[in-house]
């Protein structure tokens, strides 16, 4: 059983509440304790001695050369447990040139506890609306301003967000084309969503079978347990197919030089991928 699997099983048996209190006081400490100059985080703007290692490694990931997977240096702010990728995203999101903040309606699905803090301060700031569901499993600690909520059906009228967030989910769901179309239904028009993804740079398909079904299996060929397929370099084309415009960003396009680069402890082949509704 890898790490991850097995933290979860642990965090079963913590109360939701009990979790959540023990994870701000662990971030309280974190903020203190490491306080330095050698590394900055863009999402609690405070500067760090260092980074925690991240994330846990299995063979399918280094082989399969998987984005956004697999054991990394620097991944982790002690401050606010953000990793690589929500750094890239909010600085995304914070670079003018895309137009995505402020936005009237932000809806932000499994939110990244550090980009919410951020994403909360910034949108009651800016008047603009946050809504943050999740689909509960155990596990996993949200806050009670998190809705329960199923991405397969939305409870929102169509047309509804100019934003929506929704990172390293599509991988979890057997039916993603159906998510992606609801999520795309609730966009007003013009309106974007960043949907990131672990994906491989040497898969030219995306890689599923539903036969793929132990924890062992879905490690071995996915990358992580609860993982139901594998995406290759088709899945901008797979969200093509139901209707977005997409758009990916590199760290090139975000105006980041090789020391902010390090410095943010940012992954620099991690892409964004951006859907637009035409
Ligand atoms: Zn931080």
């Amino acid at each position: 059983m890898s790490m991850g699997k097995i933290s979860q099983q642990i965090k079963k048996f913590i109360p939701r509440r009990i979790g959540y209190t023990l994870r701000r006081l662990k971030l309280w400490y974190g903020r203190m304790r490491y306080r330095g100059n050698n590394f900055y985080c863009p999402v609690c703007e405070h500067g760090y001695r260092f980074f925690f290692d991240g994330g846990f490694d299995l063979p399918v990931i280094s082989e399969m050369e998987i984005v956004g997977a697999g054991k990394r240096p620097n991944a982790i702010c002690p401050g606010c447990s953000s990793n690589d990728r929500d750094r890239l995203v909010l600085l995304a999101l914070k670079n003018q040139k895309y137009n995505f903040l402020p936005a009237d309606k932000l809806l932000h699905i499994a939110p990244e506890p550090s980009l919410a803090t951020w994403l909360g301060n910034y949108q009651m700031k800016h008047h603009g609306q946050y809504i943050k569901g999740v689909k509960y499993h155990e596990g996993f600690y949200y806050g009670n301003d998190v809705h329960l909520i199923d991405l397969l059906q939305l409870p929102f009228k169509s047309d509804t967000f100019n934003l929506v967030i929704c990172n390293h989910v599509l991988e979890h769901i057997p039916d993603d084309v159906a998510a992606m179309k609801e999520i795309l239904r609730v966009l007003v028009k013009g309106g974007q969503a960043i949907l990131q993804v672990p994906w491989s740079m040497k898969l030219d398909e995306t890689f599923e079978d539903p036969n793929i079904q132990s924890i062992d299996d879905r490690e071995k060929f996915f990358g992580q347990f609860d993982h139901v397929r594998l995406y290759g370099r088709d899945f901008p084309s797979r969200l093509r197919s139901v209707g977005f415009d997409i758009k990916v960003l590199s760290v090139n396009d975000l105006d980041l030089n090789k020391d902010t680069i390090t410095s943010f402890g940012l992954n620099s082949k991690e892409l964004i991928f951006v859907a637009r509704k035409a």
